[in-house]
């Protein structure tokens, strides 16, 4: 039996500090948090890049190479970071954690690094899933001080492991999920502030997911917040939950970025190939932002913050190599069945998304449920699947059950709409 998953997620900047560097995603298949660090708004990029790299994998997962490419993801967000930092020396340092599951109806896979957290809350028992990447976990586990101690050791924070080295080794897992299972992710602004004993109970007497989740940020801002709170409360649940959004919260969705980002994903898509030169080119020209940046340095800063948005781009479409091979049935501007190439959803407010073939069959003249799938995006297994997908759709001859009755593919203009009963013929 497949099972679902009914999730709310908050991310708050805290009382202390002056930006939000925490990034949260949630969908139907797909949750994570990171927890950015480094200066010069690095860390807050650096948990940006991360989520919007790893949103990707909202989709069902693959039944042979899940681990394969999560782990594809996880490493597709570090070289992100490293572009990053290698762009702007200043950046050194810059790194996020990573908490994140990927459900496929019956198993979590989860990957980890760092010090954000996953918690279990079974049948009133209540479990810290994850192990943190960090000193003084190393310390307990070596049985050189407890738990408490730990929770009160001056270098509790320092971690371990994190995205943005030089080398990365996340810990994977698999874990069963069980209908009535409540899950936590959360960034250690939560875990540091508000003790094991009053998330448990929080998690325990809550409604809702989106109960839990705002019960535990305000515990964490009535303890004064010193850190950013991140919270992803998911339910697993055995009724299909309803039309649920995608979320994507903290620096992932900074307006700011999201901006900038569809400026530089314009340039990307009018030049129509590798990001990287042109797309500078295009978005210095344009001229307007990167003259009210500081001018003083002559553009040097600019560039910097552009090449990081540039990846922070690809990283949005997980790589332009990467998105160029996804493709997807949609609605043309014109109306009409499309393949597309990209993907079908919009990540942190961006669409990557390019009209490979553009078939002449409106698709309000597909069935209801296949003209609102088009509309969503019908995600196929490459160009060949994505001809196939469309002939079939496009093909009245093949008897598909996906069209309303009509009388003639090419020539739409003629065919008046009222006319759907020729079928039979
Ligand atoms: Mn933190």
């Amino acid at each position: 039996m497949s099972l679902f998953l009914r999730y709310a997620a908050i991310s708050d900047r805290g009382v202390v500090r002056q930006g939000n560097q925490d990034s949260v995603f949630a969908g139907s298949h797909f949750i994570a948090v990171a927890d950015g660090m480094g200066g010069m708004a690095a860390g807050d990029l650096a948990s940006a890049i991360v989520i919007n790299t790893v949103a990707r994998l909202d989709v069902p997962p693959p039944s042979d190479s899940v681990v394969d490419e999560l782990a594809d993801a996880v490493a597709d967000a570090n070289r992100a970071i490293r572009r990053c930092v290698a762009d702007d020396p200043q950046k050194e340092g810059m790194g996020t954690t990573l908490t994140a599951l990927w459900f496929d109806g019956e198993w979590f896979n989860l990957v980890h690094i760092g010090d954000s957290r996953a918690y279990r809350m079974r049948e009133g028992g209540f479990e810290q899933v994850t192990v943190d990447d960090t000193y003084v976990q190393m310390l307990v586990d070596e049985g050189r001080i407890t738990a408490e101690e730990a929770e009160r050791h001056p270098q509790r924070s320092l971690l371990l492991r994190a995205l943005g080295a030089s080398e990365v080794e996340p810990a994977f897992q698999t874990i069963k999920g069980v209908a009535g299972d409540r899950l936590l992710l959360c960034s250690d602004g939560l875990s540091g502030p508000v003790s094991d004993a009053d998330i448990a109970r929080t998690l325990q007497t809550s409604a809702s997911p989106q109960e839990a989740a705002e019960s535990l940020v305000q515990q964490a801002l009535d303890a004064g917040a010193p850190d950013n709170v991140t919270v992803l409360v998911a339910d697993v649940v055995e009724e299909h939950p309803g039309e649920q959004r995608q979320i994507i919260g903290g620096a992932a969705a900074d307006q700011r970025l999201a901006e900038s980002d569809t400026a530089v994903l314009r340039a990307i898509r009018e030049d129509g190939e590798e990001p990287e030169g042109d797309a500078t080119v295009n978005l210095r020209a344009d001229g307007a932002e990167s003259g009210k940046k500081k001018k003083k340095k002559g553009g040097r800063v600019w560039r910097t913050v552009l090449s990081c948005l540039i990846v922070l781009v690809l990283a949005a479409g997980a790589g332009a190599y990467w998105v160029r091979t996804q493709y997807f049935l949609g609605v043309s501007d014109a109306g009409n069945i499309s393949v597309y190439r990209g993907l079908p959803f919009e990540v942190a407010g961006l669409r990557a998304a390019w009209l490979e073939m553009e078939s002449e069959r409106p698709a309000s003249e597909a069935t209801d449920d296949v003209e609102a799938d088009l509309k969503d995006g019908i995600r196929v297994d490459g160009r060949s699947g994505a001809e196939s997908e469309l002939d079939e759709l496009i093909d009245p001859a093949a008897g598909n059950e996906n069209l309303d009755p009509l009388c003639s593919v090419s020539d739409t203009e003629a065919v008046p709409t009222a006319s759907k009963d020729c079928r039979d013929d």
